[in-house]
């Protein structure tokens, strides 16, 4: 049997012009500035209008530990979004906006899959509104100021053996991954080793997905560290005098953009942090809006569970108050079974016995969910065309029978229609189940003994060791102040441990961080497990290749 791809169902739906969708929550006009007919930015003041009224609820949509295909968080996030609105409720969705690295590499697009996609996804996938060029604008607006500071004379001593802030671009291009520059000789600048990460790993992307308004912006990116002087002192932003320069070319790109799903269901799409050197979700401002404007907020965050929901949770929900009120987990019997020993090959076929030890690493965040954070949670079987029956009754089943609230979700076949199952049970959890939030850690404690938390209690870790210049870093970081903030761990998804080959839910092991990486703008401290990808690059096919328009405009191959 064959589907049609993701761009083609796109193309058949007939979007509602962007004003409709923002009258559709009773956003007034003067707040909508419309970017063509079906993206527009929200003006954020308009939240002064909404300061007494209740936030709707929050859905967190997260998922196991993966396989590299993605396990349709996004879909499933899109579908829910899409089946609350059918059982009349008020709903918006809140997602990452995709960067374009990934789009022209292995991913393709990330607007959701089958029927539960956002559109315009073209343009979403593409530039969309130039937040992405607004961030590296931004970033490398610092990286001129701070070589030319050094050029004019360096008065503030800054050692350029020390300069951690990198140039950025929204590419796959390793090619770029390190570099020597200022080359040519005393009028063209010093001559130091530099490199480009892509932009959504660049701290400006993080500043702006956790800052609060405008003038917590500038204050965020003031207090960014980019180098060391000579005395071993941290050099910021602030200090040479850029964060009021970035705040102005951030303006347009702090307003939160509004999009529709194939359904019309209202979709915020802002901001885009990297999942692994910051914390992988949308931006605080759009999140906030929407729990203003409707009665239940769809939000995803990126990776498995052990590090986006955790990441969500003790740094989003940290730093902006906000409190989720139910955790949707979304499995798949392909990635269970692949957590069961299957090989790659072969997850099209029915294995039950592989389930059943897969089943693991789904319980294990479900465990955390419910127990760590004291959040309700409901996992979600997002369905694939290879499924069988015996298989979806099986996870079902050994949910039901562990006391683990379950919901088989068809959303990417059947849009909101398939998902109005699920859309019940998470209102109902929402509704009977007890809410107990808290953090995974105090951020009082040490930066050693949050790790340790993370790993121990959310990774089933034993303990963490410390290698090369880790140790030290993080009495530097203590030193200048700045321990209490919260960690953001850079991990592999695939794995509940720091070694993606572990699957299912290993024990006895533990994690080794590396180094520590200080982003103070953003507001949390990055610990770095394994090797970490800050630019990547294109495979030996990219799908750029397959990306084409025609005479008419109609672009294809986007996925
Ligand atoms: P994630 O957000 O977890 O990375 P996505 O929702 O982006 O995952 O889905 C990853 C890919 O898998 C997309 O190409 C999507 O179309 C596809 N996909 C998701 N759910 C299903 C499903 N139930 N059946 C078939 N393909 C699916
Ligand atoms: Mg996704």
């Amino acid at each position: 049997m064959s589907y049609k791809s993701d761009i083609e169902i796109a193309q058949e739906a007939a979007p509602k012009l962007v004003q409709e969708i923002a009258a559709k929550l009773s956003i007034d006009d003067e707040f909508v500035e419309c970017y063509g007919k079906y993206k527009a930015k929200i003006d954020y003041n308009m939240l002064d209008r909404y300061q007494d009224k209740e936030n709707g609820k929050l859905i967190l949509v997260t998922a196991i530990n993966p396989t590299p295909a993605g396990e349709g968080k996004t879909t499933t996030t899109v579908g829910l979004g899409d089946a609350l609105s059918r059982i009349g409720k008020k709903t918006v969705i809140a997602l990452r906006e995709p960067s374009l690295g990934p789009v022209f590499g292995v991913k393709g697009g990330a607007a959701g899959g089958g029927y539960a996609q956002v559109i315009p996804m073209e343009d979403i996938n593409l530039h969309f509104t130039g937040d992405i060029h607004a961030v590296t604008t931004a970033n490398n607006l610092i990286a001129a100021m701070l070589d030319n500071h050094i050029m004019q004379g360096n008065s503030l001593g800054i050692d350029v053996r020390r300069i951690i802030w990198r140039r950025c671009m929204d590419m796959n291009d390793r090619q770029l991954r390190f570099m020597v520059n200022g080359l040519g000789g005393k009028a063209n600048g010093m001559p130091r080793e530099d490199g480009f990460d892509i932009s959504v790993a660049s701290e400006i992307m993080a500043v702006l997905c956790l800052s609060k308004d405008l003038e917590d912006l500038k204050e965020r990116v003031a207090r960014i560290i980019l180098a060391y002087d000579f005395e071993g002192k941290p050099v910021t932003v602030g200090d040479i005098k850029a964060q009021g320069a970035v705040a102005a070319l951030m303006k347009e790109a702090l307003k939160p953009n509004l999009a529709q799903t194939l359904e019309h269901t209202p979709a915020f799409i802002h901001g885009g942090p990297f999942a692994n050197i910051a914390h992988g979700c949308n931006s605080i401002m759009a999140t906030r809006i929407a729990l203003k404007l409707g009665d239940y907020v769809v939000t995803e965050a990126g990776f498995g569970a052990d590090l986006g929901a955790e990441k969500f949770l003790d740094i989003k929900c940290r730093i902006s108050g906000l409190k989720p009120d139910a955790v949707v987990i979304v499995a798949t019997a392909r990635a269970l079974k692949h957590h069961g020993g299957v090989h790659k090959t072969e997850l099209n076929n029915e294995n039950i016995p592989a389930l059943g030890k897969g089943i693991e690493n789904l319980l294990k965040h479900v465990e955390n969910i419910t127990e760590v954070y004291g959040l309700p949670a409901v996992v979600a079987i997002n369905r694939f065309p290879t499924d069988t029956e015996d298989e979806l009754k099986y996870i079902e089943d050994r949910c039901k029978e562990l006391g683990v609230n379950v919901m088989l979700s068809e959303v990417w076949a059947k849009g909101g229609a398939g998902g109005e199952a699920l859309a019940h049970e998470v209102v109902r959890v929402i509704g009977e189940k007890e809410n107990n939030f808290r953090f995974s850690y105090d951020e009082n404690l040490s930066i050693q003994e949050k790790i340790h938390a993370i790993a121990t209690k959310i990774y089933g870790a034993e303990g963490v060791d410390y290698i090369g210049n880790s140790l030290n870093q993080i009495k530097e970081i203590e030193a200048i102040g700045y321990g209490n903030l919260p960690i953001c761990m850079a991990k592999t998804q695939y794995s509940l441990s720091d070694d993606p080959k572990k699957l299912g839910r290993p024990e006895g092991f533990r994690v080794t961080v590396r180094n520590i990486k200080p982003s103070i703008g953003a507001g949390f401290i990055v610990a770095i497990t394994g090797e970490i990808m800050t630019m990547p690059g294109l495979p030996k096919v990219p799908s750029a290749e397959m990306i084409d328009i025609d005479k008419t405009g109609k672009i294809s191959g986007l996925f």
